[in-house]
């Protein structure tokens, strides 16, 4: 009888066990599902760790080399072995001296001396009226945000799309940062709000791609910025131009401890000029709900023949408003959507490097053509 109960005790604490693995597990899955933001937040961050704390064991590694090898030196040109070192550069290029005279009649110049580099990011709440307060005074500012700059001839002339749903305490602080940096790098700029009505789940890409269409009838655009609401450039010379390869300009994020988080991350904020939009054939119309149209982005952008470019070291450094209220689902069938995509087109030659997911090499990673916006 004694031993029965024993066995019985023994079960019950297995069933208990169980229980709270279960109720665990499925505490986290259903986190990691109405979250997913936050959950790669994490996941990302702890990746991050491992990698600085590999990079800090190099770094230890290398000057031990230092101390002990008698012929190396640490000058300019000796980075810690497999840092990257453009992180380790100090800014070489040159910006204009703060008394360069503009001329009406010529392109306004890229290293403008106002750009200097730091931003104090602040992402306390501000509200429209003080916004309106604020930037009324600037009679050139006319609605929509459109400015032109009028010492010189703007460079780009650039669409600012805003893919939007339940952020409104974000827009005033996105504004505030952003006028003021765009009118320093004497960009032509305006923002379009995009907004998703409905409860459907969010579709970022579709936004965007309504949004293109609306700015090109609005005016004339040469340069598309694909920007989320709630990303803070830190530094005024990550230049919001466009040039000869799509741009992806928010290439160390805050949240992400400043490292990216895999080489064909392309979320955040992107830049394509008309011309490179339209051969991409647009973002895709695919994904609803949160993630995977980045990704697919990156996939276009590479079957068109395109390279990525980012700015250089801290110059891509952003800062996230934090969010007071639910995130978008995750899409959970991102993943697949992006390989369906990726085969959809067998017959097109195929391109070197699959693209990770989670632990899983794409195979034979075919590369596609759509419609226009399918
Ligand atoms: C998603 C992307 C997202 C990235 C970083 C990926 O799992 O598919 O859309 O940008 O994580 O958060």
């Amino acid at each position: 009888m004694s031993v029965l109960r024993r066995m019985m005790r023994v079960s019950n604490r297995s069933l208990l066990a169980f229980i709270f693995f279960f109720s665990l597990s499925s505490s986290c899955l259903y986190f990691i599902y109405v979250a997913p933001g936050i959950a790669n937040t994490y996941l990302f961050m702890v990746q991050a760790r491992g990698i600085m704390l590999r990079e800090n064991v190099k770094t230890i590694g290398h000057m031990i080399r230092l101390y002990t090898n008698k012929n190396s030196t640490l000058n300019g040109t000796d980075y810690p072995e497999g840092n990257n070192s453009s992180d380790y550069l100090v800014q070489t290029t040159t910006y204009l001296p703060e008394n360069f005279t503009y001329s009406p009649y010529l392109p306004c110049p890229e290293k403008l001396p106002y750009m200097r580099g730091f931003l104090n990011v602040n992402v306390s709440e501000v509200s429209f009226d003080e916004i309106h307060r604020l930037f009324s005074k600037d009679l050139d500012i006319e609605p929509g945000g459109h400015w032109r700059p009028k010492d010189c001839k703007p460079r780009w002339k650039v669409a600012v799309l805003i893919p939007f749903r339940n952020r409104h305490e974000h827009l005033p602080i996105f504004f505030l940062h952003l006028i003021p940096m765009l009118q320093k790098q004497r960009l032509e700029f305006a923002f379009y709000v995009i907004e998703q009505t409905g409860t459907q789940p969010f579709n970022r890409a579709m936004l965007f791609n309504v949004g293109f269409k609306e700015a090109m009838k609005d005016s004339v655009w040469d340069c598309i910025i694909f920007h989320d609401v709630d990303h803070l450039p830190e530094n005024d010379r990550n230049y919001y131009g466009c040039g000869e390869m799509p741009r992806h300009f928010a290439a160390k994020l805050d949240k992400y401890m400043y490292i990216l988080p895999y080489k064909e991350f392309f979320g955040g904020v992107s830049g394509l000029t008309v011309q490179q939009f339209r051969k991409i054939n647009g973002f895709p119309n695919a994904f609803w709900g949160w993630g995977g149209e980045d990704d697919d982005l990156w996939n276009r952008v590479h079957y068109a023949g395109y390279n990525v470019t980012r700015p250089e070291g801290d110059l891509g450094k952003y800062k996230s408003i934090p969010h007071h209220h639910r995130g978008e689902v995750q899409f959970l069938g991102r993943y697949q959507v992006v390989l369906k995509i990726l085969k959809a087109n067998s017959q097109v030659s195929k391109i070197p490097g699959a693209r990770f997911v989670f632990g899983t090499r794409l195979r034979d990673p075919d590369f596609y053509q759509l419609k226009l916006f399918v």
